[in-house]
């Protein structure tokens, strides 16, 4: 059996897998993240996974690694916010000299864009938004079936839209009003002083009226009718806040092109950090480049 190995670097876990090319999770282990150190412990997981591997006769071809941003293009250095940990680490290179494989680096909300456009609720679209509402707000944007980039790496990254241009809350980023500020998990908490699962019905309403205000935006600019959106917050919240989202995506669409623009759930569930590596590292002798394409669904 050949696989690729795939990890998902988040502030509160790490998880790695191995996934063959038609999607199949063979094997997974998570451990916290020591935010202030984690490449210990992301390296005895790492480890342990390619044991497995070794061990069951799995062939590994390459490794793809989604990973909180800010970071340099291709992985060479992260500093994700919230790893304080990790300012400049070089995790290419680390990772390659532990694995020996071909390692592919990207954000973790762009390679869940390419995760859902190989087999989640993308799956067969060129052009789309994915996005995810979680403890922060990401995204990444396929466009005519390639994944933007943009100078640095950070293409899609719809958190810093503002959607309250007057008085909005105070973004990790500096500007005022962001769809982070005002609709992550951690600004919901926040404003409300409880969990995100706790939020009231008109919580849940409002932070789908922004989301979709957002993409109205991101449609109209880009030319896309199909966003999709994952994250404990938006899936938690569930109806009510994509009825919300959808009736303000509705009104703001009035564009001849972006009529009928959809937004739909992400399909993946918590699998999809890791099929959004693993859709990083099956671009293969093309990870070097930055030319990355949804993986093509027709070998299922
Ligand atoms: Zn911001």
């Amino acid at each position: 059996v050949e696989a690729v190995l795939a990890i998902d670097i988040g502030g509160t876990k790490l998880e790695a897998g191995l996934v063959t090319g038609d999607g199949a999770v063979l094997t997974t282990a998570r451990v916290p993240t020591n935010v202030a150190d984690p490449w210990p412990g992301l390296a005895a997981l790492v480890g342990g996974v390619l044991a497995d591997a070794k061990g069951s006769g799995v062939r590994v071809r390459a490794a793809g690694v989604g990973c909180g941003g800010p970071m340099l293009p291709g992985g060479e250095e992260v500093s994700p916010l919230n790893i304080t940990g990790w300012r400049g680490f070089a995790l290419h290179r680390h990772l390659t000299e532990l694995t020996g494989l071909d390692v592919t680096i990207d954000n973790d909300a762009k390679a869940l864009a390419l995760g859902e456009g190989w087999l989640g609720a993308a799956a067969g679209e060129r052009d789309y938004l994915a996005m995810v509402v979680s403890t922060g707000v990401g995204g990444g944007i396929v466009l005519d079936g390639r994944l933007l980039h943009g100078r640095l790496g950070n293409a899609g990254h719809i958190g810093h839209l503002v959607v309250v241009p007057d008085g909005g809350a105070l973004c990790g980023c500096g500007a005022r009003g962001c769809l982070e500020a005002e609709a992550s998990g951690l600004a919901i908490e926040r404003a409300t002083g409880r969990p995100p699962a706790e939020a009231p019905l008109d919580v849940r309403e409002r932070t789908g009226r922004l989301v979709g205000l957002a993409v109205a935006d991101v449609a109209v600019l880009l030319d896309l009718e199909l966003a999709v959106v994952a994250g404990s917050v938006a899936l938690g919240f569930g109806e009510p806040f994509f009825a919300a989202a959808q009736a303000e995506l509705d009104a703001r669409c009035a564009i001849s092109y972006t009529r009928g623009a959809v937004l739909r759930p992400g399909g993946l569930g918590d699998r999809g950090p890791l099929l959004g590596a693993a859709a990083l590292a099956l671009q293969g002798g093309a990870s070097r480049g930055r030319d990355r394409r949804v993986p093509d669904t027709r070998s299922r």
